[in-house]
């Protein structure tokens, strides 16, 4: 296993690298060893998030190098949302190249004096001046700059906060690559607030296992049963915008800030997104299922006639429902233009989508005017979007300084909290699906529907006590601890059972039964919890907004008594156990 952490300190512009056996043999990496390194090096837990203070920690896994859809990147920070533990996976090649640049983890501490992009090859840091990068309006074009002066085609991973970092927007995101994100809870203005403007990664080291033979049967069993699998299809054929038409069909479809559930979204669905527009398919490095759907939008330069740009635009299920029904647009190159406007900036998609919609309803309910929006704001109107987008980026008052700190602060000084539809602080996902989806929302480490998967639960189990509810979204998340370690993609998860990972660990000359794996799981959910807690976090169904608290749902009305009763029990059996 990959044992090397590098350590990088922005405020003397220094670094080192350490071996962390200890830690990678007890944590096995990703999210294990991430969580370990914050504890060391976060020395102040309640220190703003976007002080010097604060800590990023980026780490891969020890399957990383060796099997497919090993392709994701652990990071780990305060977050500036919602103030708490932070933590969010990102694809591309960002695992890899931190894999051949010899590193387990890296950990970027304190704060650059000017702004600064820091590339990494091999043994070798360098601080560059970014003076001259500061301020582009478009993190495709400085990540096209990078490209150019930084050696490492083919090999690097650009990282890198966009302009919405730069304005230290609370959701801003990281892009790496082009199309692959650390999405949620605004690594992006993490970035910002230390003054570094991206991290380029490379190196050239390889790795061997000392079970050729075995190695080889591991890697053709995982890979067949990832091309030969039904799910993975999907994920390659339509992508998880195959989601749109069966959760309108349900009536499960956030539409308008959830004030409806249905829509017409035939022209913003999956399947005509990809018989019209789909111009490629590109994978993560080392998956064979290549799901991330990339649309062609051609538009015409305003000045100029028959001169036209043809933009390449990814898209997936959360995007559409942000970007898309959420805030009623349902025509698909409005949708398109929105989408690349959100990525151009680096902004969170779906806490930027929950946002416009607040507003949206806010607006028209007379609890702000225009003298806030500085455009009406109207359901499905993607012109005033695209300007209210700017505003929260550039954000010439008070109402959009507000906004860009996340909604649950906006509509805490505005007015409209209980339509304001964040959960523990963080905008929700797409799903309205039934209990299960929001109640995991509040318990989820990240507050997200990646935790533990309660829209799966709401579809598969709708009846589920809130007890039992309860008992299999912390079982699920405390699997996903596991996979987070390896760190594997999400979408692989029923590949990668408890069965197969101890024999891919077996395979790297590891033993790892599957009874220690899924101890271990708990034991990472745990320190999570722990940190959560010292962090200041506890759960309360407060934090859960009244639309929600009573809502219609597939699975039937909820009610806010379910919620308590299973928060009680949550409370009792976990949170106050540790
Ligand atoms: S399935 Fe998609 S997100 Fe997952 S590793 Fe492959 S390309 Fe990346």
């Amino acid at each position: 296993m990959i044992d090397s952490i590098l350590s990088i300190n922005l405020t003397d512009y220094s670094y080192e690298v350490e071996s962390r056996e200890d830690l990678i043999e007890r944590w096995i990496g990703g999210i294990g060893l991430a969580t370990q390194l914050f504890k060391e090096r976060m020395k102040d837990l309640k220190a703003d998030p976007l002080s010097e203070k604060n800590v990023i920690v980026f780490a891969i896994g020890p399957f990383t190098p060796a099997y497919p859809y090993a392709s994701k990147t652990v990071s780990v920070f305060k977050s500036p949302l919602t103030n708490e533990f932070g933590e969010s996976h990102g694809g591309g090649r960002t695992a890899m190249a931190i894999a051949s640049a010899g590193y387990s983890a890296i950990v970027i501490e304190g704060v650059s004096d000017k702004p600064v992009y820091v590339v990494i090859d091999g043994e070798k840091v360098y601080f560059k001046d970014g003076r001259s990068l500061k301020g582009i309006r478009d993190s495709l074009i400085l990540a096209r700059i990078l490209a150019e002066i930084e050696k490492g085609r083919g090999i690097r991973s650009i990282i890198r906060a966009g302009y919405a970092g730069e304005r230290l927007v609370r959701f801003a995101c990281i892009t790496t690559e082009t199309y692959r994100h650390f999405g949620r809870l605004g690594l992006g203005a993490v970035f910002g607030s230390k003054n570094l403007l991206a991290l380029v990664v490379m190196g050239k080291k390889s790795y061997k296992t000392d079970n050729p033979r075995l190695y080889r049967e591991v890697y053709k069993e995982i890979y067949r049963l990832g091309v030969e699998s039904d799910a993975m299809r999907k994920y390659h054929l339509i992508g998880t915008a195959e989601n749109v038409l069966p959760l309108n069909e349900m009536r499960a479809l956030p539409v308008k800030n959830l004030t409806e559930f249905q829509t017409e979204c035939e022209d913003i669905s999956g399947e005509t997104l990809a018989e019209t527009r789909l111009g490629r398919r590109i994978a993560c490095s080392h998956c064979p299922t290549a799901c991330i759907h990339i649309a062609t939008l051609r538009e015409e330069y305003e000045e100029e006639k028959y001169f036209y740009k043809t933009l390449m635009i990814g898209y997936d299920y959360e995007l559409i429902y942000a970007l898309g029904s959420m805030i009623g647009v349902t025509e698909k190159d409005s949708l398109l233009r929105l989408i690349h406007k959100v990525e151009s900036y680096g902004l969170d998609a779906i806490s930027t989508g929950v946002c416009l919609a607040w507003a949206t309803e806010a607006f028209k309910r007379g609890i702000i005017d225009v003298d806030e929006t500085l455009t009406p704001l109207d359901f499905g109107d993607w012109r005033a979007y695209m300007e209210a987008i700017d505003n929260l980026v550039f954000q010439p008052n008070e109402f959009y300084r507000s906004l860009a700190k996340g909604v649950r602060f906006a509509s805490q000084k505005y007015g409209g909290q209980e339509f304001a539809l964040a959960i523990a602080g963080n905008e929700i996902p797409g799903y309205n699906t039934g209990f299960s989806v929001y109640f995991g929302l509040l318990i989820g480490m990240r507050h997200s529907h990646l935790d533990n998967a309660g829209y799966s639960l709401d579809q598969k189990h709708p009846d589920l006590k809130p007890e039992n509810a309860v008992e299999r979204l912390v079982r699920e998340e405390m699997w996903r601890q596991v996979l987070s370690s390896l760190v594997v993609c999400f979408f692989s998860r029923n590949i990668y059972t408890p069965q197969l990972v101890s024999k891919a660990f077996n395979a790297l000359a590891i033993e790892m039964s599957e009874d220690e794996l899924i101890k271990k799981g708990e034991e990472i959910y745990m320190e999570k919890l722990k940190l959560k807690k010292e962090m200041g976090y506890k759960p309360s169904v407060g934090d859960i907004p009244e639309r929600i608290l009573n809502i219609s749902t597939p699975a039937g009305k909820l009610n806010e008594k379910r919620f308590e009763t299973a928060l009680e029990y949550y409370m009792q059996e976990y949170w106050e156990r540790f």
